[in-house]
């Protein structure tokens, strides 16, 4: 389950929110209850992106 940051545009507080595959429901911000956040590149999705692919490299051929 991926955690993903958000910045309020509301109040500028950021918080970090447990996003899960099938919830479709609308990220408030915990302050100030504005739905007005976006999603933030956080550094944990990079990381797990990254060693995604290094995981895959091995299995899909490799080097040309
Ligand atoms: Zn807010």
């Amino acid at each position: 389950m991926p955690i993903y940051e958000y910045e309020c545009k509301d109040c500028q507080y950021t918080f970090e929110q447990l996003v899960f595959q099938n919830d479709c429901s609308p990220v408030c911000c915990p302050r100030c209850h504005s739905d007005k956040v976006s999603r933030l590149m956080s550094a944990s999705s990079v990381f797990s992106s990254s060693s995604l692919g290094r995981c895959a490299a091995p299995a899909g051929g490799g080097f040309s």
